[in-house]
């Protein structure tokens, strides 16, 4: 199903965005850590879609670069896309600049890959699918 799968939100203390998103009466999600974006992460399920607060857990990751450079605020949007291997080949086949060559394995077994924000209007694009059956 394609769908809004998350919105990124970089934050610089999750403590703390915890306790703001608890106050508004929403219930947030054991802390993860993703060492290979050197993020900390907790979900905030709204609805069929989430919010993904993001903290880094070193300054030369990109949450905490994006942090030095724009301040807290929202980060990127995740489309959840049905065929992302189908859907890959053809933004590589139309010059579509990717962050990363490869489609990557994130939390929980998903499929992920980047969008250049060149290349999304200024927004940076995270296409996710579900993992594979059996995996
Ligand atoms: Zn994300």
């Amino acid at each position: 199903m394609n769908q809004i799968d998350h919105l990124g939100i970089a934050v610089r203390s999750l403590a703390e965005a915890r306790k703001f998103y608890e106050k508004l009466g929403l219930e947030v999600m054991p802390e993860e850590t993703v060492e290979a974006e050197k993020v900390r992460l907790a979900m905030v399920p709204i609805g069929e879609s989430r919010l993904e607060l993001l903290e880094p857990t070193s300054p030369d990751s990109p949450i905490g670069k994006f942090l030095a450079k724009r301040g807290e605020g929202l980060h990127h949007v995740a489309l959840h896309i049905s065929d992302l291997a189908g859907t890959v080949e053809r933004l590589k086949s139309s010059g579509t600049r990717l962050v990363s060559d490869e489609i990557k394995i994130g939390a929980g077994g998903h499929l992920y890959i980047f969008v250049h924000p060149s290349s999304a209007g200024g927004v940076l694009l995270e296409l996710v699918e579900d993992a594979p059956v059996g995996v």
